[in-house]
């Protein structure tokens, strides 16, 4: 039940109707007993600014942007915080006395799932990137934040694979190296990588056949496979990876923590995330 003291936020994305961010962000809600309401909106690139200004000018509280919006909103910031700006993109946008302030918060939920479920840290591991999109950024942010010992990065298209390098280059002392898309048919890559971190589309549904060209007998129980993907929740990566004995973890995981650390900004409530998972999991496993 609403009342005078609703307090508003929304995500902006367009197409917005498959995020399931309102039903993650109304559970937390709920389960933390915050008076606060959570709407999905789909404005045109035109009308970006517009929708921003209003929402602030109706005291929302937060904002989450998705796809195609996390870099097009940044003009409209009053500033980043150091994890956004390294990448530069935000899916995060928490009202401040100067503005909205634009966070990041797909890192960090990505390593915080990946802490919650296997006890992952990034500390001291090289960690192998496959693409260099938006969700890579994020990614790439917050693991080079961290004392991690080196960033290997492959993509289908190499030049953007470099420029993410030199991007993370200014922002972190760790090692960052770029490989031809084709370094994933070498052994020797999986000699030298613990973990490999999934961030393209591909094998998400309905294309749940394809995989990036990884040579799964390669992988074995000292390596950790990530796919970003929660669509299906175990994509035939994960799967392959996971009969080689390797520890595996879907995108849900990095989808709910990056949600409940947005909730935490915006509310100072850090929500607990168990049920959360579950309930995503259920959503998606119904289509
Ligand atoms: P994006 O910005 O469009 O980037 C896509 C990346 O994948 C690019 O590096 C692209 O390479 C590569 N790629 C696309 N199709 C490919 C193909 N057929 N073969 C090889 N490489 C291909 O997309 P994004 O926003 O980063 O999203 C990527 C994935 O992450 C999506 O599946 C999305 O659902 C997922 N994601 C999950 C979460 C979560 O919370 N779990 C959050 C964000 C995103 P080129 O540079 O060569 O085009």
């Amino acid at each position: 039940m609403s009342n005078t003291e609703t307090k508003l936020f929304a995500v902006l994305g367009n197409p917005i109707a498959h995020s399931l961010s309102p039903l993650l962000h109304s559970f937390f809600m709920e389960q933390c007993h915050y008076n606060g309401v959570y709407l999905a909106f789909a404005p045109k690139k035109e009308e970006l600014a517009q929708a921003i200004a209003g929402l602030k000018a109706l005291g929302a509280k937060g904002i989450n942007v998705t796809i195609p919006y996390k870099e097009a909103v940044i003009p409209y910031l009053a500033d980043l915080t150091p994890q956004a700006k390294i990448c530069q993109a935000v899916n995060t946008l928490i009202l401040t006395e100067k503005g909205f302030i634009g966070d990041n918060t797909d890192g960090n939920g990505l390593i915080k799932a990946l802490e919650k479920q296997h006890g992952w840290q990034p500390e001291g591991r090289k960690i192998l990137l496959i693409g260099a999109g938006g969700a890579a950024k994020g990614v790439a942010a917050a693991i080079a934040r961290r004392q991690v010992a080196e960033i290997v990065i492959v993509n289908r298209t190499k030049e953007k694979a470099e420029s993410l390098a030199k991007l993370l280059a200014q922002h972190s002392e760790c090692l960052i190296k770029v490989l031809d898309w084709d370094a994933l048919q070498q052994e020797t890559l999986y000699q030298n990588v613990d973990t490999f971190i999934n961030t393209t589309p591909v094998g998400m549904s309905p294309h749940i056949e394809a995989m990036a060209p990884v040579r799964m007998e390669c992988l074995c129980e000292d390596h950790m496979a990530v796919d970003l993907i929660y669509n299906p929740l175990e994509t035939k990566f994960l799967r392959l990876a996971k009969a080689q004995g390797a520890k595996t973890a879907s995108g849900l995981g990095m989808f709910v923590e990056q949600g409940a650390l947005s909730f935490a900004a915006w509310t100072t409530i850090t929500p607990e995330t168990t049920d959360a998972y579950r309930l995503i999991a259920e959503t998606l496993n119904n289509g």
